[in-house]
Order: structure tokens, then C-alpha cells, then sequence
């Protein structure tokens, strides 16, 4: 195993079977449900402010416009996509696979320097668990204590209240993500309709909704954390993106250990700062703790940070004994965070995105396709000359309607289409056929090669290469 990866919890840990199992899993298997405490502090309120921020974005995303189209639509059923009011089509899937690698690299390289920060501050699983769900569980059933003496109490007529209620509430809210997940696929007109009409007028829309309701509402009353350690591919890629230079949550252990409280019995003990009083575990969402290191459940929520600064406050120590740092600030000291991974990483990002840019640049608005009818070889004209079939398909990635016509470029061609003005419909495949007839003196015998021209008005918008088979001897 790689010596720069954090695998030795710190440097006095040494006993690692906590990473045979995950916090969340007894040794029989059994998971362990956490009950966390209500988390206190300024990185809760910051969590708090950027949590109301992105949910206003979440919410309203489907319904803000951009030139009259959709900030974000996924719309995988009519493999249609708005990107920041930008239509995108299968045929854009060169700039998808380009979009999606920088995505990726840019994650690798964030979480190499700063760690799982997306994951604790603005992941949307983490911003309802933590931020809305966990919330609703306080108000109604109070805090871990209480939730706890309440899960284990008989089933009396409170219980059930704070319970039915709770779950209401939960799958009201589940009931919304679901319906502004729908917005974001389908468009919010659409989702409007589904929304307005009766089940049966949107049978399958209604489905679906309904589907993705109950799935949220599962995920946020009983999956929970299970969704970051369990299921999330992100998080389990944590062991090979950090190193020892990257910034995560971290457990000074050089100024904390050893740990524990001075007592009439060691009243000279030599102890570090951490008086082992357990809030760090106890407000964990993940149920681990952090002093043993990193550890691949941490989602970096902070809540062992306001927790400890709090203690610390209380005990009259500096706080930041939990913080966000390197494993190599803390042991050495050594703060530097891009090294040069970290620098080769930014080095192939910014090639990708310059590539995409570029890409993005020279991307057509209508996109031609041109292939011979199958099946016919060619006719002889009236005039001697000769004529092929084509199909033809246009891709109009706009949103308004696009007159066009064809040309043969460098030759005297006659083309003749189903219609007179062919108008190509605003975001929309337009497929027909058409007759290219050229005059004899135009071919050699066998195979001719020929471009298509693609003309809006004057403006010459594309050039299409395809073939022109005439007779094998003329
Ligand atoms: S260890 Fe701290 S930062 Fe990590 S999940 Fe637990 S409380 Fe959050
Ligand atoms: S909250 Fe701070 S002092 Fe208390 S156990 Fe955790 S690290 Fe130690």
C-alpha cells in the first residue's frame, strides 16, 4: 500500500480494528442507528446559511429561465438536455464525455486538497439529512437523549403522535424533492401538467413521481447515513484521493493526546487537551470517531469541530483542536497543499477544459446528416444526367426555427426535397429525403465524392461529405 496514503490512524493509534467495520455496522452485522446530538456552532450556522442558499437554488432551479429556456432539464426520456439555457442532444455526446471527465478530474483534484468538503457542506443528501430532516427529528422528538428514551419507551398514544406526525412531515418533504426531481427531467410545464391534471391524464408521469417520493422519503427516514458510507461512490473513493497533505477534519493528536481528565487518583497526570469527554462521538452523524483519524465514513460535516471548540471554550483551551487540517500540518507542522499531484491533477483539468472550451466554441446549431437511400443505385435524368436518393436528418439545436437549403459545392446540381421552404423546427430531428441530380459532364464513372452544402439564408452553417454513385461505365 501506498506509504503517502492515511492509513495509520495517527501516531499514537495503533490499534486499528475500528476499520474493520464501519460505525454504522455491529459485530453482528446489526446496524447501529445514531442518534446523534443537535450540533452547535459557527460552522452549523455557516452549514445552515449555505444550506438555505442551495435550497432555494434546488427549488427553484426548474423554474428560472434563460433566454426563455431552463437554467438545468434532464430530460432523459426525450434524450433532451438544457444546460444553463444551452440545448444539448445525443449528438453532443463528445461534449458530455468531455464535460463529465472535467467534472471528475475537478472533483479529484478538489477533494485531493481540501477533502470531502462538497460532501459535508453542499452534497444535497447531506443538506436535507443533516440540514432539514435531522431538524424536523429535534423539533418533534427533542434531542439524541430524548430520542433515544423515546425509541426504546411502550408505544402510548404520544409516541405514536410524535412518530405519525414525524413521518408526515418526512414524506411531505420527500413529496417535494420527488416532484422538483420530475421538474428537473421532464420541464417545469410539463411537471405543471402532471400536477394539475388527473393520475390517469399522466399516468406514467404521476408514476414516477411517485416512485421518486417514496424512494426520497426511504432514503431520509430509514437509509440515512447508510446512503454516504454504504452506497455513494464518492465516499468510497476517499482512500485513493486523500493523502497526507490533504486538508480534511482532523483530530490534532500531537496536542490532544493523551487524552483523558485529571482526578483525585492522577492529580499530576501529563495530559494533552482532549479531556476524552465524548461530544465529538456523540454529534457525529456517522457515528465514528474522529480521533482515530480519517476514516472513509467522515462526510467532513464539522459538527465535531463546534462541538470541541465548545468544550475547549468551556475548559478555557485554544480551540481548533479539532479542525480542518493536513495529517502533515499537524505531525510536522508542513502546510504546503499542492504538491505535485496535486499540480499534475490542475495541469490535466485545465487541458480538458480548454479542449471542452474549444469544442464548445465551434459547436454547430444544426448538425446534417446525409446517407444514400439504400437499395437505389442511381436513375438517368431526361437531360442525360444522373440522380441519387438521399436521406437526410437535422439536428436544430436551437430554440427557434431555422429555414434552410442545400447547394453542391463546385458543381451545377439540381436538388430537389418533399417541400418547397424546408424549415427546420426549433429543437427538434427533422428527417426527409431528397434527389441530387448532376449532369453527366460532372461524374467520372464508379463512385463520386460530394459535399453537401448547408446554407441558413447566405450564412453557409455546415458542409456535409457524401457520395454520388454513377453508372460504372459513362
Ligand atoms: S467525524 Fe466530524 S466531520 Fe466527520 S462526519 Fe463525524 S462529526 Fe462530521
Ligand atoms: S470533543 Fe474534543 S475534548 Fe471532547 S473528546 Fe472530542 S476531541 Fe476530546
Amino acid at each position: 500500500m501506498n506509504d503517502d496514503k492515511v492509513t495509520a490512524a495517527t501516531d499514537f493509534q495503533r490499534d486499528e480494528s475500528f476499520r474493520d467495520t464501519i460505525g454504522t455496522v455491529d459485530n453482528s452485522g446489526k446496524r447501529i442507528w445514531i442518534t446523534p446530538k443537535k450540533p452547535k456552532g459557527k460552522f452549523y450556522n455557516a452549514r445552515n446559511f449555505v444550506a438555505f442558499f442551495l435550497l432555494v437554488l434546488l427549488y427553484s432551479g426548474p423554474f428560472i429561465r434563460i433566454g426563455g429556456q431552463p437554467l438545468l432539464l434532464v430530460n432523459v426520456f426525450e434524450r433532451k438536455f438544457v444546460i444553463f439555457g444551452a440545448a444539448f442532444w445525443p449528438q453532443d455526446f463528445h461534449l458530455f464525455a468531455l464535460l463529465l471527465l472535467s467534472f471528475i478530474i475537478f472533483i479529484v483534484t478538489f477533494t485531493a486538497v481540501f477533502g470531502r468538503v462538497w460532501c459535508g457542506w453542499a452534497c444535497p443528501q447531506t443538506v436535507f439529512m443533516e440540514l432539514v430532516f435531522r431538524k424536523i427529528e429535534y423539533w418533534i422528538e427533542g434531542d439524541a437523549g430524548k430520542q433515544r428514551k423515546l425509541n426504546a419507551g411502550p408505544w402510548t398514544l404520544s409516541k405514536i403522535f410524535k412518530k405519525g406526525f414525524k413521518q408526515a412531515i418526512f414524506f411531505a418533504i420527500a413529496f417535494s424533492i420527488g416532484n422538483v426531481f420530475m421538474a428537473y427531467i421532464v420541464g417545469s410545464e410539463e411537471w405543471w401538467q402532471i400536477v394539475n391534471q388527473p393520475p390517469s391524464a399522466h399516468f406514467s408521469g404521476f408514476t414516477a413521481v411517485m416512485v421518486f417520493s417514496f424512494i426520497f422519503y426511504f432514503v431520509f427516514s430509514y437509509f440515512r447515513e447508510q446512503a454516504c458510507v454504504i452506497v455513494c461512490p464518492y465516499g468510497r473513493y476517499q482512500s485513493v484521493l486523500l493523502d497526507k497533505n490533504s486538508v480534511v477534519i482532523s483530530y490534532d493528536f500531537k496536542r490532544g493526546e493523551p487524552r483523558g481528565k485529571k482526578s483525585r487518583k492522577n492529580p499530576d497526570a501529563q495530559l494533552g487537551d482532549c479531556i476524552d469527554c465524548h461530544q465529538c462521538v456523540d454529534v457525529c452523524p456517522t457515528g465514528i470517531d474522529i480521533r482515530n483519524g480519517t476514516q472513509l465514513e467522515c462526510v467532513n460535516c464539522t459538527a465535531c469541530i463546534d462541538a470541541c471548540d465548545t468544550v475547549m471554550t468551556k475548559v478555557k483551551r485554544p480551540t481548533g483542536l479539532i479542525r480542518f487540517a493536513s495529517y502533515n500540518s499537524i505531525k510536522t507542522g508542513n502546510k504546503r497543499i499542492f504538491t505535485p499531484r496535486v499540480m499534475g491533477y490542475t495541469a490535466v483539468l485545465m487541458l480538458i477544459i480548454m479542449i471542452f472550451s474549444g469544442v464548445l466554441m465551434t459547436r454547430k446549431d444544426v448538425e446534417t446528416t446525409v446517407l444514400r437511400t439504400p437499395g437505389i443505385l442511381y436513375n438517368q435524368t431526361a437531360d442525360g444526367g444522373f440522380s441519387n436518393v438521399y436521406n437526410f436528418k437535422i439536428v436544430n439545436k436551437t430554440f427557434e426555427e431555422i429555414p434552410v437549403r442545400f447547394t453542391i459545392k463546385d458543381m451545377d446540381a439540381n436538388i430537389r426535397l418533399n417541400q418547397d421552404d424546408l424549415i427546420v423546427p426549433k429543437s427538434e430531428l427533422y428527417s426527409s429525403t431528397m434527389v441530387i441530380e448532376l449532369p453527366q459532364s460532372e461524374l467520372h464513372e464508379g463512385r463520386n465524392q460530394i459535399t453537401i452544402q448547408v446554407w441558413r439564408g447566405e450564412e453557409l452553417i455546415e458542409e456535409v461529405d457524401t457520395t454520388f454513385q454513377a453508372p460504372d461505365k459513362l
